[in-house]
């Protein structure tokens, strides 16, 4: 079955013949390693997406943790498990895979597929980089950046959990979300100090990067970029954009707009924590302060 996903990737998995790969690592540079899983019921359920873009979503979801270590992507192997109802599928899921590396500029370089009760993706990527970004370098004096909007991949399920049917752009930006590969290599060479990609929640993912960098994140609720049609609540609390939030002292946000045609829109600001070695999150609404959510469950199963 490998044999013919190859054929259908053409170039993007031209290294694919062994038994294992090969990768060459550049002198002076860090392998960077991340795996993610997507699970039926759990991460997507059958009739919400096409099997492309299940197989897109799961690639793109791995490829994206690349991005939030300002990684370039080198190598991306998958083990697909695949229940009798899906092996028609098995093809436009592969493609799915292929569009998401080709996208992202990732070799495929490995694949493995099995027969099981439930559909599961689980992509392992590989990047390199000379100095990844990490959660923990956020200093006190830096801003908080998003790039893109946010919510609307939230929005979509919601849609979906109250049996409706969800807005194209909604849609589009939970079924083929675009790993910020390019705009994560920018911004690392421009002065970020951490990086995360939002795959939680902004709320919950900006909380993990405080704790891991020992500081108190202030988010101005009123500043962050919506999604169309999307309410603040989504935006705040919705995962599944895989959007990046990174931290800088200062970026030239209409230089990355101009270059990537999506925007990098301040958010808040990074300070002293209150208590030591610990971090914490502070939302702004209006000058008060709101509670934060606290993460995101995908899509609830019942
Ligand atoms: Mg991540």
């Amino acid at each position: 079955m490998i044999r013919s996903f190859v054929e259908g990737w053409g170039d993007i998995a031209a290294g694919i013949g062994d038994d294992a790969a090969v990768l060459e690592i550049p002198a002076g540079e860090k392998l960077v390693v991340s795996t993610d899983a997507s699970v039926e019921n759990v991460h997507f359920r059958r009739g919400d997406l096409s099997a492309d873009e299940i197989g897109y979503r799961a690639a793109a979801a791995a490829l994206s943790d690349l991005a939030a270590m300002a990684s370039q992507p080198r190598g991306l192997l998958f083990a697909l498990v695949l229940p009798a109802a899906w092996r028609g599928d098995a093809s436009a899921l592969a493609n799915g895979v292929g569009r998401a590396a080709r996208v992202a500029g990732c070799p495929v370089i490995g694949g493995n597929v099995s027969s099981g009760a439930e559909l599961s993706i689980t992509t392992t990527v590989l990047g390199v980089a000379r100095s990844p970004l990490t959660r923990s370098g956020a200093r006190v004096g830096d801003r908080v950046f998003v790039t893109g909007a946010l919510g609307a991949a939230a929005d979509a399920v919601d849609a979906w959990k109250h049996g409706r049917i969800p807005t194209p752009s909604s849609r589009g930006k939970f079924a083929n979300p675009v790993p910020r590969i390019a705009e994560a290599l920018w911004l690392a060479r421009h002065g970020a100090t951490a990086a995360i990609d939002i795959s939680d929640g902004l709320a919950a993912d900006a909380r993990q990067l405080a704790q891991a960098s020992f500081v108190k994140l202030t988010i101005e609720a009123d500043a962050v970029p919506l999604g169309e049609g999307v309410t603040l609540e989504q935006a705040l609390a919705g995962g599944d954009d895989y959007e990046l939030l990174v931290t800088a002292r200062e970026l030239d946000a209409s230089a990355f707009a101009k270059l990537f045609g999506i925007a990098l829109t301040q958010i808040g600001m990074v300070s002293e924590a209150s208590r030591r070695n610990e971090g914490e999150l502070e939302v702004l609404h209006h000058g008060a302060q709101i509670p934060a959510p606290r993460g995101y469950d995908h899509l609830a199963v019942k």
